[in-house]
């Protein structure tokens, strides 16, 4: 079932992925009405509710084995849909492992620093999933667009020549490599959408006065840039879509299909981390039953002496015998589930593994 569904989110999303090193040309590459033909919009409520329902499942597992951090990096245009995808998608999870950080014109406080200083300021703890509604990459988008932008950070003359776009792109791919290595995946959305659905978008949040906080004349100024958008869009997609960090490229058109994309990808990221409930070395397994046969004892007359396990083998007795762990729940007392539970690569620690591993060959 898992394995099934692992291998419809990799199809689903492979179109999407931006091949590291491809030269993008997003007018002749990604189209923003794209639909896959076989998914079909009756079934994208459907799938958008099962990919939230992964995503919350492998949410608490993140969290549990507290290794790895996810940070999902939103770019697009305005009217693209960042906010409902985030809303849409992250309904299920629990808020206290999500944070949703929204990067605006940077303050006085945040240009006296290098311009990745905010960024890492927000970046996610492991076990947490980060996301970034614009990122970085507004570094090498609006700030290329309007050069004066970059006027006002302040480089010194000598990094401000020739090259900014070049370097800024080689420095992004190395943070981000940094971070993978650390343990922190990073997921990258680009939300692509068409001129026309944009203007669309536009009016309707012109015409409809409760929308209308969420259009400003700066938005229609930044349309008549629109190439420029387009070209400094390509050119990084083109060059920081890496083996460690793909770019993704959701067609927007279509907010129903952009959201069952994004809520895939996101899950494809986790199901890559394959993140596992820690399992608790023997000795540790042994306090606990200790402790259980404290509690046991403790029974006030006529109460279960483990009211759990009891209900639990009422239910097994409901729905036929060893159907137990198919309620999701761990069955007390069974190390030989926690055994099965055991990550095949060890990617969590038990107790005394805790300790740093093997040093680097040749170190
Ligand atoms: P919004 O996301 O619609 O609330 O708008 C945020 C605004 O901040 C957008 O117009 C972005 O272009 C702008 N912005 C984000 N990052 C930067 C940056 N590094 N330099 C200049 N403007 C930025
Ligand atoms: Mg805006």
């Amino acid at each position: 079932m898992r394995d099934k569904q692992a291998k419809r989110i990799a199809e689903l999303i492979e179109p999407l992925r931006v091949s590291p090193g491809s030269k993008v040309r997003l007018s002749r590459d990604f189209d923003p009405g794209y639909k896959a033909d076989y998914v079909k919009k009756k079934d994208g409520e459907e799938l958008l509710a099962t990919g939230v329902e992964l995503l919350t499942e492998y949410q608490d597992r993140l969290a549990a084995q507290d290794t790895w951090g996810v940070l999902v990096v939103l770019q697009a245009l305005d009217a693209a849909g960042k906010d409902g995808t985030i809303r849409h998608v992250m309904s299920g999870v629990n808020p206290q492992g999500v944070s949703v950080h929204s990067f605006k014109v940077p303050s006085a406080e945040e240009l006296d620093h290098d311009y990745l200083w905010r960024f890492a300021k927000n970046l996610p703890n492991r076990g947490d999933i980060a996301i970034f509604n614009r990122s970085y990459y507004e570094e090498v988008l609006v700030v290329r667009v309007h050069p004066e932008n970059l006027v006002r950070q302040r480089l010194p003359k000598s990094v401000r020549r020739s090259g900014v776009w070049t370097r800024r792109f080689h420095e992004i791919n190395e943070w981000e490599h940094y971070l993978v290595d650390n343990g922190f995946k990073v997921v990258k959305l680009f939300l692509n959408l068409s001129k026309e659905e944009q203007r669309r978008r536009f009016l309707r949040r012109i015409d409809l006065p409760e929308k209308n906080w969420k259009f400003s004349a700066a938005d229609a100024r930044e349309r008549s840039y629109w190439d420029d958008y387009q070209k400094a869009f390509s050119d990084m997609l083109s060059k920081t879509s890496t083996e460690w960090a793909p770019w993704y490229v959701v067609p927007a058109d279509h907010k129903w299909f952009a959201r069952v994309c994004a809520s895939a990808i996101l899950v494809n990221a986790l199901m890559d981390i394959d993140p596992r409930y820690p399992v608790l070395a023997p000795d540790a397994r042994a306090a606990l039953t200790d402790v259980k046969a404290e509690l046991e004892a403790a029974a006030p007359k006529g109460a279960p002496r483990d009211p759990f396990a009891a209900e639990q083998e009422r239910l097994a007795a409901k729905n036929g015998k060893g159907d137990a762990e198919s309620h999701g729940e761990p069955v007390p007392t069974a190390p030989a589930a926690a055994d099965e539970a055991a990550p095949p690569d060890g990617e969590t620690p038990t107790a005394e593994e805790s300790a740093v591993e093997g040093s680097d060959e040749g170190a």
